[in-house]
């Protein structure tokens, strides 16, 4: 489903809703990462594209006190629909349920400025939770709306993207790095987003060759673990750091640690290792991509991958699976999991001419449980013509 499909749903279902024509539409597409996972909260690099699902907001200003907003997407809790005042210093907004309109208010409450009342519909193809930063799209498109909406446009892409991950942090209570957020903000057709997560600096990597294309195949898998994995890895990785004496693993060196092997418990040593290693590919990867060195970005995707498995312990038997077929098949460069892990989504760099026999191979290999999607990179939050 392209964006003009999803902008057609979200219209129709505005005017179903409120008898009228909306007069704003904008969307914000979700994200893959390419390469560099468990590095944003190491200070490392991450290397994701932007995708061309999109979250959509239509909508108009209205003549009421409220702000009526509903959404159309599978899988967000009830009420779809929903009214609040428009915010006041005295009177801010603050979270609360259904939460789904969290990751909408935060960005309001986030926004510089006052806004008018409003009336809006949301229509996604984002698969919420899916691992493809569905929320992350609904906060830089709701930011993308009220731009539109007030007529304030943020030239500071960057400012807009840290009020997004300000929403995410303060009203959906999820402590995120930049990543997608910064991708959702400032994708651009045709090409990854080099950013490095210590100076906040980003850098657009053109990947244009037509014979070229990316497959994002969704596991349908998430594995329900205790809840402690996350917190655990970054404490490890903290440790490490800590007995490096750095601020961060970004400063140490693989020299450096290999020299303190033997006074690291083993877990920590190996937490380590896959950071400084994969925040070493990730600028690799993308100098490889510039260069059109897909041999060598595809062998640093399988090497992301099996550090993740053996290192980080962040991938599953299923994911393992995927990467495996994905590797059976001529024409694949490289595939690796991508995301936090225990489930969700794999990329795969294939050649165009081999990805229906890739696609072919996966659902033969896995059953037809995965669901694949095959991409490019496309553009970031902008305004759509209705
Ligand atoms: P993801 O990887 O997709 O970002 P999260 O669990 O972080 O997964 O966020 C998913 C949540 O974001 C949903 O449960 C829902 O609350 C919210 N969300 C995302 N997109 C929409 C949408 N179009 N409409 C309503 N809520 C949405």
């Amino acid at each position: 489903m392209g964006s003009a499909d999803v902008l057609q749903i979200a219209k129709t279902s505005f005017e179903e809703k409120f008898q009228a024509s909306p007069t704003i539409a904008v969307c914000a597409p979700g994200r893959v990462n390419l390469i560099g996972e468990h590095t944003d909260y190491n200070d490392g690099f991450v290397f994701p594209m932007a995708l061309e699902l999109v979250t959509v907001i239509v909508g108009r200003k209205s003549d009421s006190d409220v702000c009526q907003l509903g959404t159309i997407a599978k899988g967000a809790d009830e009420p779809l629909m929903i009214s609040f005042p428009a915010p006041t210093p005295e009177k801010p907004l603050i979270p609360g349920k259904p939460s789904w309109a969290n990751y909408v208010k935060g960005v309001i409450a986030n926004f510089p400025g006052e806004i008018p009342t409003f009336d809006a519909m949301i229509a996604t193809s984002v698969p919420l939770g899916g691992g493809l930063s569905s929320s992350a799209s609904l906060e830089v498109a709701t930011y993308t709306f009220l731009e539109k909406l007030t007529g304030k446009e943020q030239k500071d892409l960057k400012a807009k993207a840290l009020a997004c991950q300000k929403a995410e942090h303060d009203f959906a209570k999820m402590p995120c790095g930049i990543m997608d957020q910064f991708i959702s903000v400032m994708g651009k057709k045709g090409n990854a987003l080099l950013l490095d997560c210590r100076s906040m600096e980003a850098k657009l990597v053109p990947m244009t060759n037509p014979d070229l294309v990316v497959l994002v195949t969704n596991s349908n898998v998430r594995h329900e673990l205790t809840g402690s994995e996350y917190p655990t890895r970054r404490k490890q990785c903290e440790t490490a750091a800590a007995a490096l004496g750095k601020p961060s693993l970004r400063e140490a060196t693989m020299a450096e640690l290999e020299a303190r092997k033997g006074k690291l418990e083993d877990v920590v040593f190996r937490r380590a290792r896959h950071v400084i290693g994969e925040i070493q590919r990730t600028t690799e990867a993308a100098a490889a991509i510039e260069k059109e060195d897909y041999e060598k970005f595809g062998k640093l995707m399988v090497e992301s991958h099996n550090s993740l498995r053996d290192d980080y312990e962040v991938s599953c038997e299923e994911l393992d699976l995927l990467v495996k077929l994905a590797m059976e098949v001529d024409g694949v460069y490289g595939s690796r999991m991508t995301g936090g892990g225990f489930g969700g989504c794999t990329v795969t760099l294939v050649k165009k001419s081999s990805v229906d026999s890739l696609i072919k191979h996966i659902q033969d290999g896995y059953g037809n449980k995965a669901t694949c999607l095959v991409t490019s990179p496309a553009d970031g939050a902008k305004a759509l013509s209705l």
